[in-house]
């Protein structure tokens, strides 16, 4: 049994971690946060890095890597910031989907555009009426001739406002049908008329952003349906696997960097002439906090491997998933307490940690959600 990524792949973590301290400065960071910009040039060093092209075949242009390294860039990136890995993390998962299960003319038209760049990715599936239960989406398509006539509305759409944005939109395309038989995916232009966005001012997140996204007869031609007509659901559930792996490892590394600026502040600050890490109290803090993170990481990295071996991971990542988000919220929720009235100022980055992580336990299937999946696993039938 192996517990360390390979030689390649602490390399990789590596040339990701001098790009980030490069472009993605402490000030660079509070001011996308602030202004709610999105990161384009953090993006374009994912583009350079070929971090994008790292998980599709050579075939498509891509480099032909596989999920642990996936994973590896994903916890790398979550350590800088956990906004801006939705940015990669949405191209890429959308990207992986759109190659298991879009046709060759699809994959060989936007698959090369995204590793080189030219356009991005992200998802659409939650509406103001269904979250969790995403099966009751109202959204739907009606085949005109050679046109989609699509109408409905989307929220929460994160990245969906971005420059060259590529929206792959879930609608129902059989209203008669249940769900899992009447939902297709499309792949719809953000610039596309009768599609309108409004950027929802969040408490975190707010570099890539979240949207609503509002659509009204907007007509799409009939190639943008991704695979078969009434298959967006077993789309999604495949793509979502992906998702939260990638999600997942982005939780484990922010929550490692929330403890290790923690842990640097308790050996920094002092009160009553010790520095504060050296009460019971803070150390026994701490050391709770990484023991979750580890606790969170090592799940994450078994559902990780289970995939990678093509095993059903359904079980592993619903509880690293959990685990992980709920670390990070607790990390940076006694992060705050640890940094005193430090921890509370815009000035240092705790807050952001506090902000970021309270967005884990509800986006990605929540973690009542959660608990109901892995109830699920074990023969129970949790309402
Ligand atoms: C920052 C952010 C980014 C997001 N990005 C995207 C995106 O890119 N694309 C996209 O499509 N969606 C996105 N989402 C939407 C996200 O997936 C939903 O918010 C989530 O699924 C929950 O839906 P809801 O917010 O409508 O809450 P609801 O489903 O209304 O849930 C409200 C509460 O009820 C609980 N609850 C609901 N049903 C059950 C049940 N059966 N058992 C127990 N408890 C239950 C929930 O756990 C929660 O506590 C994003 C959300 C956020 C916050």
């Amino acid at each position: 049994m192996d517990f360390e990524f390979n030689e390649e792949q602490r390399m990789l973590r590596e040339s990701v971690r001098r790009m980030l301290n490069d472009v993605a400065t402490p000030e660079y960071i509070r001011e996308t946060d602030r202004e709610g910009r999105y990161p384009y040039e953090v993006y374009q060093g994912f583009v350079d890095l070929g971090l994008i092209a790292m998980v599709f075949p050579e075939e498509y242009g891509g480099l032909g890597g596989n999920i642990m390294d996936f994973v590896a860039v994903s916890e790398e990136i979550g350590r800088t910031s956990y906004d801006y890995l939705g940015g990669y993390g949405l191209s890429v998962f959308n990207g992986l989907n759109l190659l298991h299960n879009g046709s060759e003319e699809q994959k060989q038209y936007y698959i090369p555009k995204l590793i080189n760049g030219e356009i991005r990715m992200s998802i659409s599936m939650t509406e103001p009426d269904a979250g969790s239960d995403a099966g009751a989406m109202h959204t739907n398509a009606v085949l005109d001739g050679d046109e989609w006539v699509i109408n409905g509305q989307k929220v929460f759409s994160t990245g969906a406002g971005a420059r060259d944005n590529v929206i792959c939109l879930y609608a129902k395309t059989d209203l008669n049908a249940d769900y899992k038989k009447g939902i297709s995916l499309f792949l719809v232009d953000n610039t596309t008329p009768g599609l309108n966005l409004r950027k929802l001012d969040t408490l975190g997140r707010r570099a890539i952003g979240t949207y609503e996204v509002f659509i009204e007869n907007m007509r799409i031609p009939k190639e943008r349906l991704v695979g078969e007509v009434n298959k967006g659901w077993k789309y999604m559930l495949s793509g979502l696997q992906l998702e939260r792996v990638m999600t997942t490892a982005g939780y484990c590394g922010a929550a490692q960097a929330t403890v290790d600026l923690a842990v640097q502040y308790a050996k920094e600050r002092k009160q009553f002439g010790h520095p504060i890490g050296d009460f019971q109290s803070i150390a026994h803090m701490l050391a709770d906090m990484q023991t979750q993170v580890e606790a969170a990481r090592m799940l994450m990295l078994k559902a990780a491997w289970e995939m990678s071996v093509g095993r059903d991971a359904l079980k592993t990542l619903s509880m690293a998933k959990l685990m992980a988000s709920e670390a990070y919220v607790k990390a940076a929720n006694d992060g705050m307490q640890i940094m005193g009235g430090y921890g509370y100022i815009m000035e240092f980055d705790m807050q952001r940690h506090f902000r970021e992580s309270r967005s884990t336990t509800i986006a990605a299937g929540t973690s009542q959600m959660q608990r109901n999946l892995i109830a699920r696993q074990m023969g129970l039938n949790p309402r």
